[in-house]
């Protein structure tokens, strides 16, 4: 099963249907693949995108066979799909990245300390079970802290900064408030980073492995505003970065696309998390490169050579957040946006608006890295002025 290719006219699977499945499923149409869409949210954008959508929750017996029966290979969107549902799919079926892999990255206490394990730097951790164990934790990693939810967290959610002593009393009330799903965290030290990086790295079947051009990601509120690429760094710095997330994948035994989140200090790269999928970094890569990471995607999920990656313009990308769309969707705004050399604008077609909610993305191409870094902050700056 493994060394077949899946060829064109095949059905791709894919779990999730947000944005980032949408875009999967717009790349394998292209070329020339049929597309199944799995989302319980009959709203979620990829449905839009597919030749056939499941809609039902992942736990639903009768549909994973038939989707089974469906689709000749999967994939999926996002970490925080069932693991069991992966492994019991791949009983029949190429599921890539791996249930194996998946399970693994989408517990981030596994995650660490399979890191750790390999020797690949993370910033120090300690696992909790008890909010109880909150303070001991902290103080053992050191002030400034961050408590992070061991499963499904993201965009900062299931997430708190405790930056003094003071700070604990809180954080351990808001844990012990949580739902009862939420009763492992982990305790990181904060890393006072100079710059947060990623680097996306695809590998296939035999090993073969590429890697996108290293980027810079600014958060706000632990959202991604914006990515810009290259990052300015030194060239070495942006060299470590590659191989120390071609190494982390490697190690991993992940087959498929990868995003190595990074946080660069004065003197040092850590690896921050890994994402088993492609990633809101990589977005810029539907404009500024020979392939799409979405692309990439496709590919090693069919068994297919991977694409040259090679970026054909400097980039920055501006998420559009929330309230943000109804600027570009405005007349104005969107004439604004839309004059403005170089803009690509990407709406995810979401109907309902909430704060926070991804609902697409600005990439800006120029020929000069610092035009595409002006763009980006004017687009910020009317976004911000609202
Ligand atoms: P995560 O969900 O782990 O990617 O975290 C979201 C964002 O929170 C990161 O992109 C960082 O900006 C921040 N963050 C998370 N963990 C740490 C840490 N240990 N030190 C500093 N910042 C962090």
């Amino acid at each position: 099963m493994t060394n077949e290719i899946l060829e064109p006219g095949s059905v791709l699977g894919v779990l999730g249907g947000g944005q980032l499945g949408a875009m999967f499923a717009c790349a394998a149409r292209r070329m020339g693949y049929r597309v199944a869409v799995w989302d319980p949210d009959p709203d979620a954008p990829a449905h839009r995108s597919a030749d056939e959508s499941f809609v039902a929750p992942f736990s639903a017996t009768a549909t994973r066979e038939e989707f089974a029966r469906t689709v000749q290979g999967v994939t999926f969107e996002w970490e925080n799909v069932p693991a069991e549902l992966c492994e019991w799919i791949e009983g029949s079926l190429r599921v890539r990245p791996s249930g194996a892999v998946l399970r693994i990255i989408q517990d981030r206490i596994e995650q660490k300390r399979f890191l750790h394990a390999n020797r690949l730097p993370v910033s120090t951790f300690i696992a909790i079970e008890s909010p109880d164990q909150l303070a001991d934790a902290v103080t053992q990693v050191g002030f400034p802290a961050v408590c992070k939810a061991a499963t499904s967290g993201y965009d900062g959610k299931g997430q708190w900064l405790i930056r003094r002593g003071s700070d604990l009393e809180e954080v351990a009330r808001t844990l012990r408030g949580g739902s009862g799903h939420r009763s492992r965290w982990i305790v990181e030290r904060f890393v006072d980073f100079e710059r947060e990086l990623s680097v996306l790295v695809v590998r296939g079947e035999n090993g073969e492995c590429q890697t996108f051009p290293v980027v810079e990601n600014l958060h706000q509120g632990g959202i991604l505003r914006m990515t810009r690429v290259p990052a300015p760094i030194h060239q070495d710095v942006a060299g470590r970065a590659a191989e120390l997330a071609g190494h982390a994948v490697a190690l991993l035994n992940g087959i498929g696309v990868f995003c190595v989140e990074l946080f660069h200090t004065s003197d040092s790269l850590f690896i921050n998390e890994i994402a088993p999928r492609p990633h809101n970094s990589g977005h810029y890569t539907l404009d500024a490169c020979t392939v799409s990471q979405f692309e990439q995607q496709v590919r090693v999920l069919c068994g297919l050579p991977l694409g040259e990656v090679r970026l054909v313009s400097p980039a920055a990308m501006v998420n559009l957040i929330g309230e943000d769309v109804r600027f570009v969707t405005s007349g104005q705004g969107c004439r604004d946006l839309l004059a403005m050399p170089g803009a690509m604008l990407h709406l995810y077609g979401k109907r309902i608006v909430r704060p926070g909610r991804k609902m697409g993305h600005v990439t800006f191409l120029a020929e000069r890295r610092d035009e595409t870094v002006e763009r980006a902050q004017w687009l910020m700056q009317l976004l911000v002025a609202g």
